[in-house]
């Protein structure tokens, strides 16, 4: 079920509701109205011939039975008793119709009066005083007029009420649709946004009601998401033009080789050139697939409680066999349990972190040393990793951790600039965060803070 008729429905369940108890009360009221008039009119018939009879000498029995059949005001099937003080029945006119004369007799000895219905008739039951001596009159008959009346009320109300379910219905689809015009329109307009067509924007028209918030917000979404796309595009290619260089100097390399006949020196100097820009692509490809996992949602990644140390000696390792004239110092201050160096993430994401700046600070400085710090002393751990290198223009820091920006003072040293793009989102995976200082011509210090397990 759509939402216009969904609201058309509710609104009419309503409106029903409301107009049913309405009716209800109308038509008891009718009810009870209907029932009081018939006992009053059954009271004044039996009240005229207790009357005549038992007042006015000159009416007897025959007379007053005579009377009464010839009656104008006569109910339908209309029953007249009167019982004298002993209960013996001194009057009766009407029709031939049993009624349980004893019962009513004995009720209204206590009650005064009686009101009582047998199927479609009913029956009213009073005291008559005549000379002191208590009479009985009893009389029934059928309202044919009254309930006939409250019969065709009730149709009338019946109808009304169908005939005004309907229109409520109809009215509140009417509604219901002019009030989600604008969204089906916005609707409509996002249909032919496409995924190559981000550029596109909704109409939020120029009020500052629900569809204007909406489209806002859509808008809102849309730049991001063309954001996203066109950060998307740019990797890919920026991606496959890092992989390309390489590729085509080995390429080269190979091209030039096989000119001509070599010596095994030859050979084994353009060999180890090869595997050096192999090494290199090999590099950037577990980069970027690092890069890959790192953006998965930390909550779909599997966490548990990892202590820095331990991954920094392995990252130092890790170093120490890419080049043999590296040297990393590491310094643990701070630390007066397990706790103060432990945090809660993915051991490998982390130590690809730590590896990743401390190649950077050997990589980049001259003397080839890192110094790696650890504080654990506060609520995170702070791990620094200092270098003695070139430093990084105060303008260059902003950009360094986009994916491959790459200084201009690299000084020819090999690179892609991914790492450090990889460091900041794995920081912010764990909940933390990473920056740079660093001084021209003195160094660098890369700063990354790490909330503690709790
Ligand atoms: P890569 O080192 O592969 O180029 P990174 O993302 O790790 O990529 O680094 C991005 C850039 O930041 C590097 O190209 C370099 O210019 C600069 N950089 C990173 N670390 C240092 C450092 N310790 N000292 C000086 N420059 C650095």
């Amino acid at each position: 079920m759509n939402i216009r008729t969904r609201l058309a429905v509710q609104f009419s369940l309503l409106a029903s509701c409301i107009l049913g108890a309405a009716f209800l009360v109308v038509y008891l009221r009718a009810a009870d109205f209907r029932q009081e008039q018939f006992r009053d009119r059954l009271y004044e018939r039996g009240k005229n011939a207790a009357n005549l009879l038992l007042q006015i000498d000159e009416v007897d029995e025959r007379l007053l039975r005579k009377m009464e059949l010839n009656s104008s005001v006569r109910l339908p099937e209309e029953v007249i008793a009167i019982f004298d003080n002993n209960d013996s029945l001194v009057f009766r006119s009407g029709v031939d119709r049993k009624l349980p004369f004893a019962e009513m007799i004995r009720d209204v000895r206590g009650q005064g009066s009686v009101f009582r219905k047998d199927g479609e008739h009913e029956s009213y039951c009073f005291n008559f005083q005549d000379r002191d001596l208590p009479n009985t009159v009893i009389t029934s008959g059928f309202d044919r007029y009254g309930k006939g009346k409250l019969n065709d009320q009730t149709k009338v109300m019946l109808a009304t009420f169908l005939i005004g379910l309907v229109t409520i219905f109809l009215i509140g689809r009417e509604f219901a649709k002019r009030a989600l015009s604008p969204f089906q329109r916005l609707v409509q307009e996002l249909h032919s946004i496409g995924a190559s067509d981000l550029s596109k924007r909704v109409d939020p028209g120029n009020g500052s009601d629900e569809k204007a918030q909406l489209a806002d917000s859509f808008n809102a979404l849309l730049e991001r998401l063309q954001g996203a796309f066109i950060a998307q595009k740019n990797f890919v290619s920026n991606a496959s033009h890092e992989m390309r260089n390489p590729l085509t100097a080995i390429s080269g390399q190979i091209d030039v080789l096989l000119l001509r006949s070599r010596s095994e020196k030859e050979y084994e100097t353009a060999l180890r050139s090869v595997q050096e820009d192999l090494r290199d692509v090999n590099r950037l490809n577990n980069r970027l697939l690092m890069l890959a996992q790192a953006e998965i949602e930390s909550g779909m990644m599997n966490f548990e409680p990892v202590r820095l140390d331990e991954l920094i000696w392995t990252a130092r390792d890790e170093v120490l066999r890419m080049n043999d004239a590296y040297v990393v110092d590491v310094k643990i201050t701070d630390v007066e349990s397990d706790v103060d160096l432990t945090v809660h993430g993915n051991a490998i994401l982390l130590r690809s972190m730590i590896t990743n700046l401390t190649e950077n600070a050997c990589k980049y400085s001259p003397d080839h040393q890192a110094t790696i710090t650890v504080l654990g002393g506060h609520e995170e751990v702070v791990l620094r990793v200092d270098d003695n290198g070139p430093g990084i223009a105060h303008a260059e820091q902003k950009r360094i951790f986009e994916h491959f920006f790459r200084t201009r003072n690299t000084g020819g040293t090999r690179g892609h600039g991914i790492g450090l793009a990889l460091v900041k989102r794995i920081a912010e995976q764990h909940g933390g965060m990473v920056k740079v200082e660093s001084v021209l011509g003195k160094g660098s210090s890369f700063i990354v803070r790490l909330p503690k397990v709790a």
